[in-house]
């Protein structure tokens, strides 16, 4: 019997990929790449290779079908928020299940999502839209402070930033709509629309729902605290905690929100990551990405007993059609750090790597970034110096290791250097 083969549609040819690969290798699965990065892989033109192009989708999709009709794909699975459409449009033309196109593309389009919501009746803030051309004009009137803007297709946190009166709105809108003409985030997406968001600022704590979607019905497999204080000009991600320490009626009101949310974006088959914000008022489901948490991070999550299944086998198993609706995380708590970016600059160094790693629960840190490498903080750009992971004990514990660990660190960045941004 020949082996299922998964499409696996990618932005990076990072870590995750590379989990990817092991979990597939442990459950016979081959795994064919589509990646618009294929000059990046080790050997683009291996035939499990796929060269597709995630803005150019019809030329895209026809040669996944093309590639299919020689030799049968099982499943699809989106990694990162580019290819989410062309996921589910490919699944859509292979009989596969997975989500309906319209429900992927909402999902990583900020104004799509938040009509959907409304239109659902979910809990939104009061919004506006507007473009780079049309200027904030029009809609001053509808803004209600403090507001938080920003463009509706980056992600990451790119371009997100919180205003307190109508001059702050202003200059973000200035500086959104600098980042909106850089090259390299025209590249990502050559005439992508040049529309902003901006909507009232929602206070409370945050939180994240990993989930998976099976037919339409919701299963959460993590929910993660963010500890943090989110609360602007700029919205760095840093830590992730999980088990959450919310109050249980907290935690159910956020899985309810989250499947909610997903129900109300039209999402029915597939990994779901769900970000939302908490307080008085109720739930407000701020987005619902059409894929799994993204690169290193997947790391903090292990399923099973034993906690030695990925969150990469589940997904490839699901994707095959199996039913994991009963796999849960292991019991032990986990927390990753997305080590933010303090400064503009060269980086140079990491110090302290080992003292970091010797606290205890600390299972590992990862240092992404490369000597040398232009760093940039958001909002202009998204990115992180590493990861720090730590695991076991209760969530409190992990939390402070990572936290302790971070502090072990010192970054070398060198600011002297002068730099134009392109
Ligand atoms: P992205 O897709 O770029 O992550 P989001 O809309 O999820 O964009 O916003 C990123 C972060 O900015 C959120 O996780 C949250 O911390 C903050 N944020 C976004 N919108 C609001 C809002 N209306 N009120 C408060 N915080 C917000």
């Amino acid at each position: 019997m020949t082996s299922p083969r998964v499409l696996l549609l990618s932005t990076t040819t990072g870590y995750q990929l590379r989990s990817f690969a092991a979990a597939a290798a442990s459950l016979g699965i081959d795994l064919v790449y589509g990646t618009d990065r294929c000059h990046a892989l080790d050997d683009p033109w291996r035939d499990a290779a796929l060269p597709v192009r995630f803005h150019e989708e019809e030329a895209s999709l026809d040669a996944i079908v093309r590639a299919a009709r020689t030799r049968p794909l099982h499943g699809v699975i989106a990694v990162g928020d580019r290819p989410v459409e062309l996921a589910a449009r490919a699944a859509g033309a292979l009989g596969l299940p997975g989500h309906p196109p319209d429900a992927a593309r909402a999902s990583a389009h900020k104004r799509l999502a938040r009509e959907r919501f409304a239109r659902a009746g979910l809990p939104v803030p009061p919004f506006a839209v507007t473009t780079v051309q049309r200027g904030l004009d029009a809609i001053l009137p509808h803004v209600v402070f403090p507001a938080v803007i920003k463009p509706v297709a980056l992600s990451g946190s790119r371009g997100v930033i919180r205003v307190d009166d109508r001059h702050a709105l202003a200059e973000a809108f200035g500086r959104v709509a600098r980042l909106l003409a850089r090259r390299d985030v025209q590249a990502l997406d050559p005439g992508a629309a040049q529309e902003l968001l901006v909507e009232r600022f929602i206070p409370g704590r945050e939180y994240a729902v990993e989930g998976l979607l099976t037919a339409g019905s919701f299963t959460p497999l993590a929910i993660f605290d963010k500890p943090d204080p989110l609360d602007g000009p700029f919205f760095e991600e840093t830590i992730y905690v999980t088990p959450s320490r919310a109050e249980p009626s907290i935690v159910r009101h956020i899985v309810h929100a989250a499947a909610a949310a997903a129900r109300a974006l039209g999402l029915r088959h597939g990994p779901v990551h769900a970000e939302c914000r908490v307080n008085a008022d109720g739930v407000f489901v701020l987005e619902v990405a059409a894929r799994p948490i993204g690169g290193l991070c997947s790391r903090v999550l292990r399923f099973g007993g034993g906690g030695g299944t990925s969150l990469e086998h589940v997904l490839l198993r699901h994707t095959l059609g199996e039913d994991v609706r009963g796999v849960v995380r292991e019991a032990q708590a986990a927390a990753v750090m997305m080590m933010p970016i303090p400064a503009r600059g060269v980086f140079r160094a990491v110090r302290g790597e080992e003292e970091a790693r010797a606290v205890p629960l600390v299972e590992d840190v990862q240092i992404t970034a490369k000597p040398d490498q232009l760093l940039e903080p958001l909002p202009e750009a998204a990115g992180y110096l590493g990861f720090i992971f730590a695991r076991g004990g209760h969530a409190a514990d992990v939390e402070d290791a990572v936290r302790r660990a971070h502090r072990a660190l010192q970054i070398v960045i060198d600011r002297g250097i002068p730099m134009t941004a392109s």
